[in-house]
């Protein structure tokens, strides 16, 4: 955890979900209405299609709403595609830029997930910025490396602490049931923030930084309470709410 900053929980739905699953985020919002989360900001991201429903149920309440992807582009004949200003006029707060899915399968480069973010930021939504290493990667004792270099590409110039939000998540710990060590896990979140002070200086200082890869119930008090950890962005264990807020209980 980071002084004076107020973790985020977040889940990532991927490609799952359909009407019947808001029923799931209308348990998150209860929830968060109940203070079941502590001192952390709760945020679910379902897949596009479901935002505009979401939005209606969770209105007036404590549950913030977020997308998985926007388009660098504001509008224009890019079919298929959705903007940010879409997203945020369909009632998201927040968009995922950048996942290690996104930048593997669909062959995301650190720029265009830096335009994405610029994007997002444009109209109004807080980018969550994802960056992390491959498993060959690690292997080859070059996280630090990957991850910030991947932070130097991705990270639009005007970010701060106010409007940005960063994930580190390994990709070999990404839906697999592996973690990262706490140690590793500290080691690369306070390189993270030392270079995010040494490229922005002060008013990055407390962006939050999110850690991912099969956080879930069992696992979680090892690492929320690290230093620099400032929350968790989830993905299977979100897709229930009981799960999520077994995690999200770890700030209560
Ligand atoms: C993710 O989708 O960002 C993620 C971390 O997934 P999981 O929690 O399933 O590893």
């Amino acid at each position: 955890m980071t002084p004076g900053v107020r973790p985020l929980v977040a889940g990532n739905w991927k490609m799952n979900g359909l009407a019947g699953s808001l029923a799931e985020i209308d348990a998150m919002r209860r929830a968060a209405d109940a203070g079941e989360s502590g001192s952390a900001e709760l945020l679910v991201c379902p897949p596009a299609t479901l935002i505009a429903q979401a939005a209606w149920r969770i209105k007036g309440g404590e549950l913030s709403l977020g997308a998985q992807d926007c388009a660098p582009e504001p509008s224009g004949a890019f079919t298929g595609d959705i903007s940010a200003a879409m997203l945020k006029d369909a009632g998201a707060a927040y968009v995922i830029v950048g996942h290690s899915e996104r930048r593997t399968v669909h062959h995301e480069t650190d720029g265009l997930v830096r335009a994405k973010a610029e994007a997002a930021l444009k109209a109004g939504l807080t980018p969550i910025v994802c960056v992390g290493e491959t498993q060959a990667e690690r292997e080859a004792g070059q996280q630090a490396v990957v991850v910030l270099r991947q932070l130097r590409g991705s990270l639009p110039a005007e970010a701060t602490s106010e409007t940005v939000v960063v994930a580190y998540e390994p990709v070999w710990a990404i839906g697999t049931g592996l973690t990262a060590t706490p140690k590793d896990i500290a080691a690369v979140h306070n390189g993270i923030r030392a270079l995010l002070v040494d490229m922005y200086g002060a008013r990055c200082g407390k962006i939050r930084l999110l850690y991912g890869g099969s956080v879930k119930p069992g696992n979680c008090s090892e690492i929320l309470p690290l230093d620099n950890v400032d929350g968790a962005l989830i993905g299977g264990a979100s897709l229930k709410a009981t799960e999520f807020l077994a995690i999200a209980a770890a700030y209560r």
